[in-house]
C-alpha cells in the first residue's frame, strides 16, 4: 500500500487541529510525564494463590511499563529535527544508558494519526517504533509482536518530525513481554539469557499471570518486568508495582 500521500494529507490536516488544541496537548504531555514517576505499592509477601500447588514466587521484581515510543537512528534524527541535531536528554530510564528525550514525533498509519510520541535515546542502529495493540488499531496497523530489534519485515509507518518526515518501511513493532536482568540475578533464580517464564501480578483487583515472559540477561540491565500500556491496564499495574516469576 502506498503510506505517502495520503497519509501526508492527513498529517497536515492533523496539524492544523493540533495548532489549534495546542493548550491541551501540553496538558495532556504533563499528564504523561506525571504517570511515570515511581509510585510504590509494593506487595511484598503476596498471599500465594491455591492454583500455584508446590510452586514458588521468586522476586520480586519491579514493573516498568512503556507507554508508546520511538528509537530513531543518526539518519532519521537529522531528516526529521535538522541536519547535526542531537536528542535532549530529559530523564534516564531504569535501564543504565537509556533515557528518554525532549523530543516527540507525529507517527502516522493506514487510518489514525499519534501525535507527541515520546523519543528514547540514545540513537540505535535502526529506527524502531514501539506501539501497545491499541495504538496500533487506532492508526490501522498490523505490528507482530517482537523482541526488541528484531525488524526483518515489521510493520510500516510514517514519522514526522518538525524538520521533515520518514516513511519507515519497517520498524513497527508490538514489544514482546519481557524481564531485564543482570547475570547475578538470572543465576539467583535459576534461569538464563532467552529462557521464556510465567509471572504472577498480584494486584489487588486485576490479578494476572503473564506466560510467554521473555528473561534477558546482561550486566548492563537492571531488574525489570517491561509491559506495555495493553498488558498493565489488563493487570491493574502500573510502574513500580511488584511482580514475581512462577517457578514450578
Ligand atoms: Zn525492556
Amino acid at each position: 500500500m502506498d503510506l505517502t500521500a495520503q497519509m501526508l494529507k492527513r498529517v497536515v490536516e492533523e496539524l492544523r487541529v493540533h495548532e489549534a488544541l495546542k493548550g491541551t496537548a501540553d496538558r495532556e504531555e504533563a499528564c504523561e510525564k506525571g504517570e511515570s514517576e515511581k509510585n510504590w505499592t509494593k506487595i511484598d509477601t503476596p498471599t500465594k494463590p491455591s492454583w500455584l500447588g508446590s510452586a514458588t514466587l521468586l522476586g520480586p521484581i519491579p514493573v516498568g511499563v512503556s507507554n508508546r515510543h520511538v528509537h530513531l537512528s543518526r539518519e532519521h534524527v537529522e531528516i526529521l529535527f535538522g541536519r547535526d541535531y542531537r536528542l535532549r536528554k530529559i530523564k534516564d530510564l531504569t535501564q543504565p544508558g537509556q533515557f528518554a528525550c525532549e523530543e516527540t514525533v507525529m507517527v502516522v498509519g493506514r487510518r489514525g494519526v499519534i501525535p507527541k510520541v515520546r523519543v528514547l535515546g540514545p540513537e540505535r542502529s535502526q529506527t524502531q517504533v514501539e506501539l501497545s495493540a491499541t495504538d496500533a488499531r487506532l492508526l490501522g496497523l498490523k505490528p507482530p509482536v517482537r523482541d526488541s530489534g528484531d525488524l526483518a519485515g515489521s510493520e510500516t509507518c510514517v514519522l514526522v518530525g518538525p524538520a521533515g518526515y520518514v516513511v519507515l518501511k519497517e520498524g513497527v513493532i508490538i514489544a514482546k513481554r519481557h524481564i531485564h536482568m543482570t547475570p547475578q540475578e538470572a543465576d539467583s533464580f535459576g534461569l538464563k539469557d532467552k529462557d521464556i517464564v510465567a509471572v504472577y501480578v498480584p494486584s489487588p483487583e486485576r490479578a494476572v499471570v503473564f506466560d510467554d515472559v521473555l528473561v534477558r540477561v546482561s550486566d548492563k540491565y537492571a531488574l525489570d518486568f517491561h509491559l506495555d500500556t495493553d498488558e498493565a491496564n489488563a493487570a491493574g499495574v502500573k510502574t513500580g508495582d511488584i511482580a514475581y516469576i512462577i517457578k514450578q
